[in-house]
């Protein structure tokens, strides 16, 4: 299981950059790097150390590039090995060669996320930790950045095991009961058992459900603009991406297609749909597009819906509203440069419960009092506590934390039904299972495969 060979690969993004990092880990990396690249001046070259040299190909001794190079000894380093790394010009042509080169001597080319998998694999991260360096690579704001730091840190691992710590304790108890069951001593009664479960039960139910905001941080939420055809949806998608990816026409029922772009809503990112004009079609094509909106308005957690405040509100109008009761989101009365035909009051009458705002998407008229709103909408979403709580960001932690709840309700039924303590235990052990399959502690081949594919190569 414990890999032996030695890896490569780029640690930088593919095409031309200033620099290029070709990394290395594994028994021989330091060998390779010796002998790839040799130091500008004589004396002894030592880990840790950052030194200038020139990168060379060994069989005839020419230079490629002036390159910095640095290694690290195993075992306190990034992978748990010995770790070489050259930074080059970054030219790809360059960076192709000095990883041929390292392939040659011994090397061979890492697979995505080889080099945080082997920081698992040795004991120097945890898979929350593991999975966080790929969050923090991919994050797109301020939320992401931080809920990925704080994984990265070690904060929800650490959570995860306190959890686990806590149906330990319930198979300690579980245990004695087995072990002195005939003897005279006083041991936890069934009822205390159940109680303390139930605790254990509702902190686990806690983590489980920070999964929406964990969510939200880590992906940002999704925001779907609906309305009737003409009612300005494509030019509001445009007002807000600040660009023309959205076809503004003044034919109704032209935008079939879901158009999608993120913005910034304050510290979230909010990916924002334009989806066909919603109206009771009677042509095929427009029927289609109708089921789209409703399954995208169906599937976002937020709305924005937009109504034309130049007319009245007709029966398509009505569906909107439909689509709107009970939901997060906002209403935007748009067109509000021309002479108005409804109100505020009138969208509450018709039974909008959201907040309102007035704009016009043609002068960019009441634009940012709307991006105001919709970062509000975003972080009433995200809910309180975001700074504070740890929250999980992956479906893999809620499939293993309800795999827990599940195990420990299994648990909590049979003590309070009286069965043997064997039988309870084994609940109990799937609880603790599947909680330590959340930091790696358990963890599958299959598990760490789907996890590491998702990185890319290098990392
Ligand atoms: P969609 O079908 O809901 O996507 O609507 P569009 O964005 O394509 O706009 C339909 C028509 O309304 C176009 O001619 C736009 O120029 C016009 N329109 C959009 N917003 C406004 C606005 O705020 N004021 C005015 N006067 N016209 C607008």
């Amino acid at each position: 299981m414990y890999p032996t060979d030695t890896i490569v690969a780029p640690a930088t993004a593919a095409g031309t950059g200033a620099v290029a990092i070709v990394r290395l880990s594994g028994p021989k990396a330091i060998e390779i790097l010796k002998k790839l690249w040799r130091p500008a001046a004589t004396g002894k070259i030592t880990p840790r150390r950052v030194h200038v040299g020139e990168v060379i190909d060994p069989d005839t001794g020419a230079g490629l590039d002036r390159a910095i190079a640095f290694f690290m000894t195993a075992p306190r380093t990034l992978t748990g090995e010995d770790v070489a790394e050259l930074q080059v010009h970054g030219g790809p042509y360059l960076v192709r060669r000095v990883v041929s080169l390292a392939v040659r001597y011994g090397a061979r080319i890492a697979e995505r996320g080889e080099f945080t998998r082997r920081a698992f694999l040795n004991g120097r991260m945890d898979l929350t930790e593991a999975e966080a360096v790929a969050d923090l690579v991919e994050a797109r704001g301020e939320a992401a950045l931080r809920q990925a730091l704080a994984h990265l840190s070690g904060a929800l691992a650490h959570k995860v095991r306190g959890l686990r710590d806590q149906v330990i304790a319930v198979r300690a108890h579980l245990e004695a009961e087995i072990d002195f069951s005939d003897e005279d001593i006083a041991l936890p009664s069934r009822r205390q058992i159940a109680a303390e479960i139930e605790r254990v039960i509702g902190d686990v139910a806690v983590l489980h459900d920070s999964f929406a905001r964990g969510r939200i941080a880590r992906e940002g939420a999704r925001a779907a603009i609906i309305g009737k055809p003409n009612a300005g949806k494509s030019s509001l998608l445009n007002l807000l991406i600040g660009t023309d990816r959205a076809i503004v026409t003044d034919i109704p029922g032209t935008t079939r297609d879901v158009i999608e772009d993120a913005i910034q809503a304050g510290p979230y990112q909010l990916t924002i749909l334009d989806t066909a004009g919603l109206r009771e079609g009677r042509d095929e094509v427009e029927r289609i597009g109708i089921e789209r909106t409703r399954r995208s308005a169906a599937e976002a957690d937020l709305l924005v819906a937009v109504f034309d405040a130049s007319r009245p509100l007709d029966s398509d109008d009505a569906m909107i509203i439909e689509l709107s009761r009970d939901r997060a989101g906002i209403a935007v009365m748009n067109k509000s440069d021309l002479p108005p035909r409804i109100g505020a009051e009138t969208l509450r009458e018709a039974g909008i419960t959201m907040p309102i705002a007035a704009i016009s998407a043609l002068k960019g008229d009441g634009i940012e009092g709307l991006r105001e709103e919709l970062a509000r909408a975003v972080e009433a979403m995200a809910g309180p506590g975001m700074e504070t709580e740890i929250a999980i960001s992956r479906e893999r932690h809620r499939d293993s934390l309800a795999r827990a709840l599940a195990a420990l309700q299994a648990a909590h039924d049979s003590t309070l039904r009286s069965m043997p303590p064997e039988i309870v235990a084994v609940d109990i052990a799937a609880a603790a299972d599947a909680l330590a399959a959340i930091t790696g502690d358990v963890s599958s081949e299959d598990v760490l495969d789907r996890i590491f594919s998702e990185f890319c190569i290098g990392k």
